[in-house]
């Protein structure tokens, strides 16, 4: 059994690439959220654990996120692409020891690079729908409504949201980095890294990933 990993920042893409690769390469998808969702409706021993922590308004820790990883992967015979994990140096240094524990392989880890600049733009021009209901979101360079701040679907008024500021952006960017960068540095030189430029549009980017995998998974 293979484990495969997909990195990049929020607002890569790279959720929406993971689904076509895993549908492409039949691989097993699993992101953190997914395995935390499962663990705490199967009500599994550290299912409830996370779900104490979650419900006290804290982030789960390293040490309950892989428990829940290793639990999931345990007895995977198919190959399978993290999407979200390892999200710290600890992680990622945790699950090594696991694989190896194991005797599973790591396969390839797959960086989906976009510029700070680029991510900045797509989130300070993004203007969404004030209608709940409708939830419609625009671009004010990429994807302008047809009449200036109002929802083409329902006439609504759009907004822009407080958390889609260059200073929010900036902030979030700054706390990504600090656990990303030791994280990279962990996977960066090896000889199944891949640095993926993510910069350019979807299919595009998934023709390199899926290149990529057909090379070397
Ligand atoms: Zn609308």
């Amino acid at each position: 059994m293979k484990v495969h990993i997909l990195l990049g920042p929020p607002g890569s893409g790279k959720g929406t690439q993971a689904k076509r690769l895993v549908q492409q390469f039949s691989l097993i998808h699993l992101s953190t959220g997914d395995i935390l969702r499962d663990a705490v409706s199967k009500e599994t021993e550290i299912g409830l654990r996370a779900k104490a922590i979650m419900a006290s308004g804290k982030l789960v820790d390293d040490q309950t996120v892989n428990g829940l990883v290793f639990a999931r992967l345990q007895n995977e015979t198919q190959d399978v692409l993290f999407d979200g994990y390892p999200r710290t140096l600890q992680q990622a240094e945790a699950l090594e020891d696991f694989l190896s524990a194991k005797g599973f392989v790591l396969g390839l880890v797959m960086n989906v690079e976009v510029p700070d600049g680029v991510l900045e733009a797509r989130v300070v021009g993004r203007r969404v729908c004030s209608n709940n209901a409708c939830g419609a979101i625009y671009h004010v360079e990429t994807k302008p409504p047809k009449q200036d701040g109002v929802c083409d679907l329902c006439g609504s008024p759009l907004k822009h949201r407080s958390d889609d500021t260059a200073e929010a952006f900036r902030s979030r960017m700054d706390e990504f980095d600090s656990t990303f960068q030791p994280l990279l540095g962990f996977y960066r030189g090896r000889d199944t890294y891949r640095a993926v430029d993510g910069n350019r549009a979807p299919d595009m980017v998934f023709e390199t990933l899926s290149r990529t995998f057909k090379e070397h998974a």
